[in-house]
């Protein structure tokens, strides 16, 4: 199939083999059906959700084959590949040399709108930032839909959007740096760009392979475009110095030419004139500041109004599971990170708080470097509760430096700190582990840590 002319791209009655039955293939897969293409599904997979998918598919007609990949997925004019599967594999080259087209979902999806996109990447921070964007959107003149890696997927919206045609449509999009592999026409109208740490090592051979990754979201932008990028971290702001589209960087340290201007006590526009107060901020954390400014850059380039922008920053009291204030007991008040999965992301939430914190973290080890924690702790954290598989190595890195206690249950760990803390105290669940040990997901660690807290009693 010729996808090199966009404009040209019919899938009616095109064979379609859509490899990897997650929510995004899924999506993919009604969105192509949806369009008259001969849809086959396959997943090597079999998981409960795996199944749950297959039956939903297979009642709309769609041929799904699960447990494994039989040849039938090189009866393809074009694959779909999802973002789990690498774009080296095996199979991935057996099909190019086959002569099919192989794309990734968002660009698929791409193909079949002309509004606007607003693409946000980064290795942390993504999920808020894009929240925050779109509520800043949500205009008389804007209708932004959120989709990608956060809750709905891209092709879904696409498809809701074919048949009920709404107006005045723009996309956020949330993109990790797997979404832009095997890109080609995809073309956002401001790409965003958060941080770049060294993160998913494991996927790729090197941090140069993971930033080029992330880079593939700015190859098919042109004059017309924009992209808005983290001037203080220091791969980001070196990174766009010859591109073609318009470059806006935002920075919480006062570097460079930025829309917005931090000091200390407020953020005002390139006129002067005050946007918002720092103590007006709905967020907690100087990290959530660089999120709040990479939203309000990008939002001001749609000419949203500054009063919209600071009335977003004011009230929008961040996404469910970070850094989220659960509720506040005998003048104790209890935050669930749950989405904390990495070292760096505790660093942040330890940086955000100025009162004396009781630590939580545990959980399965993602091979972090706990002692790296120990310069955020510094004067702030009165104890570490280290819990389940993780406990061990968090002990033997941190106890010679903090007051340290390792149980085996998050349960456990709650309620010795909930003893242990006085009034004014932080009772912080920012776990730096994945949960795959005790939780399926990082979602049910921090709705169980949640639970708990509410049946603590006061004393
Ligand atoms: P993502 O979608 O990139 O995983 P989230 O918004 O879900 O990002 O936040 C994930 C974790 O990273 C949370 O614990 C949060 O406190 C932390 N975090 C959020 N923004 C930033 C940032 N700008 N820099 C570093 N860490 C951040």
């Amino acid at each position: 199939m010729d996808i090199s002319n966009r404009n040209n791209i019919n899938v009616n009655e095109a064979k379609i083999s859509v490899i990897g039955l997650g929510k995004s293939g899924e999506a993919a897969a009604l969105l192509g059906a949806h369009l008259g293409a001969n849809i086959f599904m396959s997943d090597s997979g079999s998981t409960p959700d795996i199944l749950e998918r297959k039956q939903r598919l297979t009642s709309n007609g769609i041929t799904v084959e699960t447990g494994g990949h039989s040849d039938k997925i090189y009866n393809a004019d074009l694959w779909v590949l999802s973002p789990g599967i690498p774009e080296d594999a095996t199979m991935v080259f057996a099909a190019k040399e086959k002569g099919i087209s192989v794309v990734s979902e968002i660009e698929f999806a791409s193909w079949f709108t002309t509004d606007p996109i607003l693409a946000l990447t980064g290795s942390n921070g993504k999920t808020t930032s894009v929240h925050l964007l779109s509520k800043m959107c949500e205009t008389e003149d804007i209708s932004p839909a959120l989709s990608g890696n956060v809750g709905t997927a891209f092709s879904e919206m696409i498809l809701k959007d074919l048949k009920n045609k709404p107006v005045s449509r723009v996309h956020v999009l949330e993109i990790s740096s797997f979404q832009m592999e095997n890109i080609v026409h995809f073309k956002p109208f401001i790409s965003i760009f958060l941080n770049i740490t060294p993160d998913h090592l494991d996927r790729y051979p090197g941090m140069d392979d993971y930033i080029q990754a992330k880079m593939n979201m700015i190859q098919n932008q042109r004059d017309e475009d924009h992209i808005v990028y983290n001037d203080d971290d220091p791969i980001l702001s070196k990174k766009f110095e010859d591109v073609s589209p318009q470059t806006h960087g935002f920075s919480i340290l006062g570097k460079g030419e930025t829309q917005f201007t931090m000091n200390a006590t407020k953020i005002y526009d390139d006129a002067h004139a005050t946007l918002i107060q720092l103590d007006q901020l709905a967020l907690p954390g100087r990290h959530n500041l660089a999120n709040a400014l990479a939203a309000a850059t990008a939002a001001h380039i749609l000419d949203v109004p500054n009063s919209r922008i600071a009335q977003v920053m004011s009230t929008f009291r961040g996404v469910e599971h970070r850094l989220e204030k659960v509720s506040e007991i005998d003048g104790v008040t209890y935050y669930n990170d749950s989405k904390a999965t990495n070292v760096d992301a505790v660093k942040v939430a330890l940086d955000s708080f100025d009162a004396t914190i009781h630590l939580i973290l545990g959980g399965k080890d993602k091979g972090g470097e706990f002692s790296q924690l120990l310069p955020h702790a510094q004067n702030k954290v009165k104890e570490i509760v280290a819990y389940g598989q993780a406990g061990e190595k968090i002990s033997t890195a941190l106890r010679d430096a903090v007051k340290l206690e390792q149980v085996s249950s998050l349960k456990d760990a709650v309620e010795i700190c909930h003893l242990n803390a006085d009034s004014g105290d932080i009772i912080l669940l920012s776990p730096g582990c994945a949960s795959f040990d005790q939780f399926s997901n990082f979602e049910e660690r921090g709705d169980a840590f949640k639970s708990i807290v509410k049946e603590l009693n006061p004393s």
